[in-house]
């Protein structure tokens, strides 16, 4: 099972046959037409796609939301929303790297990671929803090592550190809302 986007390619036409939310495109791949868990039927020869549950489209755009990143797939991060001002809500999210600073950004990992959970604002009024970081306020609020998996603490020099391995680790930290202070 592995999670795709829209377009992602599951497999080529000779694996398996189109299911629910696959379509081929012509080429010689079956692609996903929605956000969700790919399936394969290895028996039956079916590739498929879940779609993630979108129930409550309670969210708007100009809205303030918590979330948690789950992959960074190439230029664009793909956010769990979990949290809008004080009600919960379940969305999901994208990050497109033009939303992640208003520097040039080389490197989207220097700003923001899987496991990283994040303060966004809402750009757009349906789902997928897509967010940006690039106010102050906004970004990084809780992190972990990429190379021990402990938490990461602000230091007041703006970078991460961490306590056990003392490894350093740049993000683009939501200012004053980092849960971690060193
Ligand atoms: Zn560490």
């Amino acid at each position: 099972m592995s999670f795709v986007l829209p377009g992602e390619a599951l497999c080529v036409e000779e694996e398996a046959l189109p299911g629910e939310y696959v379509v081929s495109d012509g080429k010689g791949y079956l692609r996903s037409s929605v956000i969700g868990v790919a399936v394969l039927n290895k028996y039956r020869k079916i590739a498929s796609v879940k779609p993630l549950v979108r129930k409550e489209l309670t969210l708007r755009q100009g809205l303030v939301v918590e979330g948690w990143v789950y992959s960074v797939y190439e230029d664009v991060a793909t956010v769990r929303i979990y949290r809008s001002n004080n009600s919960r809500v379940s969305a999901i999210g994208l990050i497109h790297v033009s939303q992640v600073s208003s520097e040039y950004v080389t490197d989207i990992y220097d700003y923001i990671r899987p496991g990283d959970t994040i303060k966004a604002r809402v750009l757009n009024n349906t789902p997928p929803y897509l967010l940006t970081i690039k106010e102050p306020h906004l970004g990084v609020i809780h992190a972990y090592c990429s190379s021990c998996g402990e938490e990461l603490y602000l230091a007041n020099t703006g970078v991460l550190v961490c306590k056990n391995c003392g490894r350093v680790e740049k993000r683009k930290i939501a200012s004053g809302n980092y849960i971690l202070v060193a």
